[in-house]
């Protein structure tokens, strides 16, 4: 029996305890993950009959595994696709017909954290919620790692530690623990060069529909505090008739000089400029709000993998959209695939 420890439940995560279960004959997977939510940033919540997607927008069908996965090898129940364009908006707030309207979107009617919560219920995996890994320790000797919560529990032995944190928090975990320096000095110094966007979230609810033709607007120039504006509505089975929510991510110089703020100060200005940018004074006064905060939302740039391979000798994997290099679910979801397969022919040499 494999013993495999899974540190974060994100999608990479997910995807690497699906292909685990068909890579090993006997493998018992333990996940543990910090909050109370399973699928990372690929994050759904619920409010008053209202699903939305409150971190990643939409799964693209950018990678032919991915799309294999979904289409055929996951529950296709409440699948939906995002069918309405994407349109542009300059820094002056001129919006104009545009990008991607030809590209698959999807999400699910009850929100994109089913594609985590689907890929685990293929599995045997125990999942433990609200449990953070701080750390880890290596037995050389007997070749296992043991995992420590942030209540100083043990966890373990593994055979093999999977580790899906974006990037800096893995270092975190990395860096107190106990292990060879050399491996894992290298591999906190590959992970220091990973970087991401910073985006704050503003989620508007109005008691009206929105006569737009449009799924989504995206500041094309980069040069405007709102990067981004959607509308949930368009995806089936998120939104009630006669209601719109819309999710407005806020630039990186924004996002960056007003995290610390108060909250509701930050939804007033963004409600203003979104509804100075859709030209519709109602939007001022959202009937309900929410928000989040992502300090790591959007990737920049990935880990070298050389470092990341090497730490794989000694049973040690990353996965993440980090480890693939493109801050997209799918990649995160590939790399997840991989990583499975590979701790599975490993384990069988
Ligand atoms: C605002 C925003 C918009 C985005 N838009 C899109 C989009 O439209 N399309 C798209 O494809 N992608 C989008 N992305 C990117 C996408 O969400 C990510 O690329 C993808 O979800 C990353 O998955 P992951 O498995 O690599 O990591 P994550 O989703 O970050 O999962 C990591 C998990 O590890 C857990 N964790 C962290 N530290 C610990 C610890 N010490 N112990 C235990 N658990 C821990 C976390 O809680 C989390 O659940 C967006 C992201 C954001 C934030």
């Amino acid at each position: 029996m494999e013993r495999i420890g899974i540190v974060g439940a994100g999608a990479g995560a997910a995807a690497a305890a699906f292909a685990l279960e068909d890579a090993t004959a006997e493998t018992s997977v333990t996940v543990l993950e910090k909050s109370g939510g399973l699928c990372g940033r690929a994050a759904t919540r619920r409010r008053d009959g209202v699903v939305y997607d409150y971190g990643a927008n939409y799964l693209k069908a950018d990678d032919e595994r991915v799309v294999e996965l979904v289409t055929e090898r996951l529950p296709t129940d409440g699948l939906v696709d995002v069918d309405a364009p994407v349109w542009t908006f300059d820094r002056d707030g001129g919006i104009e017909p545009g990008r991607d309207a030809d590209d698959h979107k999807w999400s699910y009617e009850r929100g994109l954290t089913q594609l985590a919560k689907r890929l685990f219920a293929r599995t045997d995996a125990t999942i433990h919620r609200e449990t953070r890994v701080e750390r880890l320790v290596r037995d050389d000797a007997a070749g296992t790692w043991t995992l420590e919560d942030a209540a100083g529990n043990p966890w373990g032995p593994y055979d093999a530690v999977v580790l899906n944190p974006p990037a800096p928090q893995a270092a975190a975990v990395l860096e107190t623990s106990s292990w060879d320096a050399d491996p894992r000095d290298s591999l906190v110094a590959a992970l220091g060069d990973v970087s991401y966007r910073r985006v704050w979230t503003g989620v508007f609810h109005y008691p009206f529909e929105l006569e737009v033709p449009y799924y989504a607007l995206v500041n094309a120039d980069k040069d405007h505090e709102v990067g981004w504006v959607s509308r949930e509505e368009c995806k089936p089975g998120h939104v009630p008739d006669g209601e719109s929510l819309l999710v407005v991510q806020a630039n990186r110089e924004w996002s960056v000089a007003n995290e610390g703020r108060d909250p509701e100060r930050n939804l007033a200005e963004l409600a203003a400029v979104t509804a100075g940018l859709l030209e519709d004074d109602r939007l001022t006064d959202p009937d309900w709000t929410d928000h989040q905060g992502w300090r790591y939302a959007i990737l920049e740039d990935g880990a070298p993998s050389e470092p990341l391979r090497r730490a794989e000798s000694a049973g040690l994997y990353c996965v993440g959209d980090w480890v693939a290099g493109e801050g997209r679910i799918h990649a995160a979801l590939r790399s997840g695939l991989e990583v499975g397969e590979r701790i599975g022919a490993d384990r069988r040499r």
